[in-house]
């Protein structure tokens, strides 16, 4: 068992948190604001103060930040980076795109720190469930060290060789779920102009090869107007623009098109919501033309 710091107790990093304390880790944790942290000191851990004195003695370092403006703050700006032990691993899961880590790997390689890029898949639930999937990427002798931490926030993972491939393939997996998830609220509010009832749909595709597991957990907050966050709409947005920098020259007009509708629901004010909300930016433009 590992002395963990975990940075970053938000929807991801507090239940990332418990379930290293479940696992019998001896975990402390810091958190911006500091109230979102303190129901993981009534169960176990420890509550730094700042995120020096969280990582002043761990083991295992763990960032799970809203983006790299965050990490940079956290650990760079704070003085965290030369406050970790020079044995000890930082695992990245923050999704904070590939421009970003190359610099964090490096910034850590220069002071002897083992950094670990490791995205997770999975959402608020798989978070509080253990269940979620680590795209781990680093140097191969710190793979058997991070199998413990895997183990007890994930149903498994797969280390895909240098620092950076984890971050590159978490975004080519976000590109495929923000379009999927746009084009989901695209399609319902066509079919609500067509006067198709969109459950409709969800029947039709049904089991059949159309079908997705997504499209029904999400369409369900569509239709009920639910969008409390799992994955807040500030952070798919994050995402998309992440995805298009990394992708440079590369034409990805539906990626570049659903950015700009994660933008319009965002300048609606639905930006802590779910990803979900995205709905508003469709059916705004249902609206306007009605
Ligand atoms: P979240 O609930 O919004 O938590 C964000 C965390 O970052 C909070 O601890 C927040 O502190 C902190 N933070 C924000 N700005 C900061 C700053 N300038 N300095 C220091 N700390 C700062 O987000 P989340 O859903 O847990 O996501 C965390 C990361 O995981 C993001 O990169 C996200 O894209 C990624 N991710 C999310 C999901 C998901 O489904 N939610 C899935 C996979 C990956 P405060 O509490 O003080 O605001």
């Amino acid at each position: 068992m590992a002395r963990v710091a975990v940075l970053g107790t938000g929807i991801m990093g507090g239940p990332m948190a418990r379930n290293l304390l479940r696992a019998g880790h001896d975990v402390t944790v810091w958190n911006r604001t500091t109230e979102r942290a303190e129901p993981l000191g009534a169960e176990g851990a420890t509550v730094a103060a700042t995120p020096v004195d969280a990582v002043r003695e761990a083991e295992i370092v763990l960032t799970m930040l809203a983006d790299a403006r965050a990490v940079d703050a956290a650990v760079v700006e704070s003085g965290s980076l030369d406050a970790i032990p020079r044995d000890a691993l930082w695992i990245q899961s923050s999704t904070i795109g590939v421009a970003a880590t190359d610099r964090l790997a490096d910034s850590a390689g220069e002071r002897g720190i083992t950094f670990v890029d490791a995205p997770v898949l999975g959402s608020k639930k798989p978070a509080e469930d253990g269940q979620l999937f680590v795209l781990a990427s680093g140097p191969e002798d710190a793979h058997s060290r991070c199998e413990p931490i895997f183990e007890a926030i994930s149903r498994g993972h797969v280390w895909l060789g240098e620092a950076g491939l984890g971050t590159r393939l978490k975004l080519v997996v976000n590109g495929w779920i923000l379009c999927t998830i746009e084009n989901l609220a695209e399609t319902f509010v066509l079919a609500q102009t067509l006067g198709v009832d969109p459950r409709r749909f969800l029947e039709a595709i049904s089991g059949g090869a159309m079908d997705m597991p997504y499209a029904h957990v999400k369409g369900e907050g569509m239709l009920n107007r639910d969008f409390s966050a799992s994955f807040p709409l500030v952070h798919a947005r994050k995402d998309a623009a992440l995805i298009l920098e990394a992708a440079a020259d590369l034409e990805l007009p539906v990626m570049r098109a659903t950015l700009e509708q994660f933008n319009r629901a965002f300048e609606l004010g639905h930006g802590d919501e779910d990803m979900s909300a995205v709905y508003y930016a469709s059916a705004a433009g249902a609206g306007a033309r009605s």
